[in-house]
């Protein structure tokens, strides 16, 4: 058909294998109608109908008014349509009927509203009937939209029509059973109560209710549970929804017809089986609403082969044509097939991890595009803890389905509302959310609560779509549960809980525990799809990612994790076990330099079996170790603590020989006691100071790595000065260093190569790089420190002053949490530019808590350092991280070619499904 353009333009249709719009036009079309228009040129069978784009709302929502043109626009695609569907809008034999639908730019399922059966009226629903011989389902539709033009339209609350549907004395069984007499009595009952509610009758003219059903559509881009939606998922305010008017296709026809939603992939497993569930004699909002329970879709394909098999070929082209797991909705009419609505699926982080890596695999995308399809916060989701379930003798008391993984330990709560008051302000109670279903009014408890239980619903209900989405465990149809609302309890089976009792998920399995089970983390090589993306990662990543790890097991875990290399060992760390503060506290307390070295002589061979430990683990691979840092007072009790002890060694008995020992402890806590201790004897002042103590550790570290070395692992030790603010400190320390190196290669006969650098934590250091970076080998920037230093934040403290900041928007985020551009950074980049210029051999790194961050990655690597150094737990958000901050650089050469930087490209074989051909689409689903 000839499609004559308007101006300006608000409509674009899509009908027969032809559309105005197309995929790419989501900012106008709304997801929905951009969708429906690239089906609808793929040649899928979409029922006809046309989109009026978000401008029209956002003229709407500002003016009170629909735009001036868009009439004459509604009128000719309105005609256009009756002539496409051979049908007229309000004709009393064969009427036009259609579906008035939401959709905006980003998704938000369910927060907006949908109109069906627009067009019946009192003088054509008989004709309806005549002409598809079935008065019941003529019946059923009308009665649909009385109740959905009445609470959509009209806003009249849902109880108003529950009750009018007792009044008419019927069980309120599922709307598919009920009988033509029935029907007739609801439909009457249901006029009344518009009238009564509103002042008027229900508008019999179909043109006025189609008007009217597009109004509302675009209102309901401003009520309340969109807004909310769109606060929690940061989705700009102004940008309004579009509206689709569609050529209805009836589900509720009889048994031969039905409606149905799924996913082309596992949305919670990631697992490659079409995933879907099928409602029969049902028009759509009846699944979304978890009213009734949907059955699985394998009972389609028991019931209605043909139509199954279609469903299948149909949504695997989709997910080669969009080369992503898509979300479909889809209504059966007397065995025919029709989409209604395809967009990427939600999923659930486990599930993005595994369609990435498996998509890669299968041909349909690149690695890159794979590492893109992930985000670091998934990682943190993968990653997190489960419950622990180690112990056999726990019985679940209930089991429903796993709808969300993960896992949730936390209070009850029966109503939204009692959720947020349970969870707190800050949310800082633990709440499971337990509803017989829940709906899109519920989402601001929802948000409220770590996991969901429902008693009703598939896993495609509202529940399980929004917990996905917001990465929260969520179990439903737990069949044996009733969430007694009003009596404010729980019921399962024997058990009764209270609200704000305990209990526990395990999202994975569906199953459901009394109480509050402990729980235990995971680890990155446990997941084999998250190993291979992260071997990916390291491939294509320019910033390498090495552990900040202080005792052997850290080492173990960096190793596994696959770090390359230690960025940062805290050799204190290695005292703090019991046996080792008492050699470190005599060294401390000796009052001669001879007790002095004579207690460092026990910490040697203690530090130096340590070092061994961390070498053996890390073969090959750089390992810097941090000279003692802290100052000397963090070894010894606190003054008040002395004194205690000291007070009761006098009452037993005075002038022991432990009250004697007690006063030189005192003394020498008082000796050690600053003011400031944080910008006190530490760091590098501290060994130049007392250099016996640095000798020691040098001497543990160069004599590990000799014996390592000596058997067969090759070692690479760095050795690395904390706290320098000018290069004289480390001229100084350097000759330490290196006539005790000497020393030691005399004495053992051999020698080995070693690194020299220093930590930049004051921004002195910062200034002075040039200078500095002539003397080193690497340098290593402190974030903590020098974010404390920089703002002169105490990072012991500043949280009494931070929440104000960032609740005023003083500051943005926590610069001890993301690093600060603009100050920090600047002289992180400052710092870079200068050591490199002075010594282009350099190697420079980051250690602190920001190595872990994936913002601060990004601007670490923007910046150009050679690594990140994070805790082990960190290391695969950090991996991730800079995978991706490489990439963003890279620019896309062909999108079905893109392989990654420097490692082969998998052949983009995309599969190519035929529609005729069921057959082949098995083996696709092997
Ligand atoms: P939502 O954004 O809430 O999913 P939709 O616009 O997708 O709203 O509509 C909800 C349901 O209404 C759909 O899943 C579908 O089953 C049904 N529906 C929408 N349009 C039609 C139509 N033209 N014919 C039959 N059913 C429809
Ligand atoms: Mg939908
Ligand atoms: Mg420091």
């Amino acid at each position: 058909m000839e499609i004559k353009q308007f101006k300006p333009r608000y409509i674009y249709r899509f009908g027969r294998a032809q559309a105005d719009g197309d995929g790419s036009m989501g900012e106008e079309l709304g997801g929905k109608g951009a969708a429906l228009a690239e089906m609808t040129k793929m040649g899928l069978p979409v029922p006809p109908g046309f989109t009026i784009s978000c401008n029209a709302c956002r003229y709407y929502l500002e003016h009170g008014d629909i735009p001036e043109s868009l009439d004459a626009e509604l009128e000719a695609a309105l005609g256009w349509l009756e002539l496409e569907q051979v049908q007229w809008l309000g004709s009393e034999n064969d009427p036009l009927l259609l579906s008035v639908r939401s959709g905006a730019a980003v998704s938000m399922p369910g927060m907006m509203d949908t109109i069906l059966n627009v067009g019946i009226n009192d003088a054509n629903v008989s004709g309806l009937a005549a002409k598809h011989g079935n008065v019941q389902f003529a019946l059923d539709s009308y009665r649909r939209l009385l109740q959905m033009f009445g609470s959509v339209v009209l806003e009249i609350p849902k109880q108003a029509f529950d009750r009018a549907v007792e009044d008419a004395r019927v069980l309120p069984k599922p709307a598919a059973h009920f009988d033509e007499m029935t029907l007739r009595k609801i439909i009457a009952a249901f006029q009344k109560v518009i009238e009564q509610t509103t002042g008027s009758p229900f508008p019999m003219n179909p043109r006025a209710q189609l008007r009217q059903a597009v109004e509302a559509v675009f209102q309901s881009w401003n009520n309340e549970r969109a807004r909310h939606y769109r606060r929690i998922h940061g989705i700009p305010e102004n940008s309004g929804t579009a509206v689709t008017v569609q050529a209805m296709v009836f589900g509720n026809y009889g048994l031969n017809s039905g409606t149905g939603v799924g996913f082309t992939r596992n949305p919670s497993t990631g697992e490659r089986e079409m995933f879907a569930e099928f409602l029969p004699n049902a028009q759509g909002e009846d699944i979304v609403a978890g009213i009734r329970t949907p059955m699985p879709i394998a009972e389609l394909e028991r019931t209605m082969n043909p139509v199954y098999r279609r469903l299948h070929s149909v949504t695997s082209k989709l997910e080669c044509h969009y080369r992503d797991v898509q979300d479909f909705e889809f209504t059966v009419q007397n065995g025919e097939l029709f989409l209604l609505q395809t967009r990427s699926a939600k999923r659930s982080a486990l599930a993005k991890l595994r369609c990435a890596v498996e998509m890669v695999e299968e041909g349909l995308i690149s690695r890159r595009e794979a590492l893109e399809r992930v985000a670091p916060a998934d990682i943190d989701e993968i990653l997190a803890q489960q419950l622990d379930l180690r112990d056999d003798s726990l019985k679940p008391m209930a089991k429903g389905l796993a709808a969300s993984p993960g896992s949730a330990v936390g209070q009850l709560a029966l109503t939204a509302d009692r959720a947020i008051e349970l969870a707190g302000k800050h949310k800082q109670s633990p709440i499971i959310l337990v509803r017989q279903e829940t709906t899109a009014d519920d989402i601001h408890g929802m948000d409220a609560a770590v996991g969901f239980l429902t008693a009703h619903g598939g896993a495609t209900s509202h529940a399980a779509v929004v917990a996905r989405g917001m990465g929260k465990c969520c179990i439903t149809g737990a069949s044996g549960i009733f969430a007694d609302e009003g009596a404010g309890v729980l019921r399962i089976g024997e058990h009764i809980l209270k609200e704000g009792d305990w209990l526990s998920l395990d999202g994975s399995t569906g199953r459901v525990f009394p109480g509050q089970l402990p729980l235990r983390g995971s680890e990155s090589f446990d997941n084999p799809h998250l190993t291979k993306l992260l071997s990916w990662a390291r491939e294509c990543s320019t910033t390498k990612v090495r552990a900040n790890a202080d005792t052997p097991q850290d080492a173990m875990r960096a190793r596994d994790a696959s770090a390359v290399g230690i960025g940062l060992c805290r050799t204190e760390h290695m005292f703090f076990a019991k046996e080792r503060l008492a050699h470190i506290r005599s060294m401390i307390l000796a009052s001669t330099l001879a007790a002095r070295e004579e207690a460092l002589a026990l910490l040697l061979p203690v530090q130096q079996s340590d070092f061994e430990a961390l070498f053996h683990a890390m073969p090959g691979l750089p390992v810097t170790i941090r000279l003692i840092d802290p100052p000397l007072h963090e070894f010894l009790p606190s003054e008040m603590a002395v004194r205690d002890e000291l007070a009761q060694a006098r009452l037993r008995e005075t002038g022991s020989q432990e009250v004697v020992q007690l006063e030189e402890l005192l003394t020498r806590v008082q000796q050690l006691s600053e003011s400031n201790p944080m910008l006190g004897l530490r760091g590098c002042r501290l060994g130049i100071v007392h250099p016996e103590i640095l000798v020691v550790q040098i001497k543990a570290i160069l004599q590990a790595a000799l014996r390592v070395k000596g058997g067969g692992v090759e070692v690479l030790p760095e050795i690395m000065v904390p706290l320098v603010a000018c290069v004289e400190e480390v001229r100084h320390l350097r000759k330490l260093i290196e006539d005790t190196a000497s020393a030691v290669f005399h004495q053992q006969g051999r020698r080995i190569d070693y690194r020299i650098g220093v930590m930049i934590e004051l921004p002195r250091a910062a200034v002075c790089a040039e200078e500095i970076a002539r003397e080193v080998d690497f340098m290593s920037f402190g974030t903590n420190d020098l974010t404390q230093l920089t703002f002169g934040f105490s990072r012991d403290d500043a949280h009494k002053y931070l929440d104000a900041y960032l609740e005023l928007g003083i500051l943005k985020h926590n610069p001890f949490l993301t690093i600060d551009r603009e100050g920090v950074g600047s002289l992180i980049e400052m710092a870079v530019g200068r050591a490199r210029a002075a010594n282009p051999k350099i190697k420079i790194g980051i250690c602190g808590e920001h190595g872990g961050d994936p913002a601060s990655i990004a601007f670490f690597e923007s910046v150009g350092v050679d690594y990140v150094s994070c805790s082990p737990a960190r290391i695969p958000i950090a991996q991730l991280s800079a995978a991706q901050t490489s990439l963003a650089r890279e620019p896309i050469k062909h999108r079905d070619q893109e392989g990654v930087t420097g490692i082969a490209i998998s052949a983009p074989v995309i599969a190519t499904v035929d529609d005729d051909e069921p057959f082949e689409l098995q083996s696709y689903g092997t």
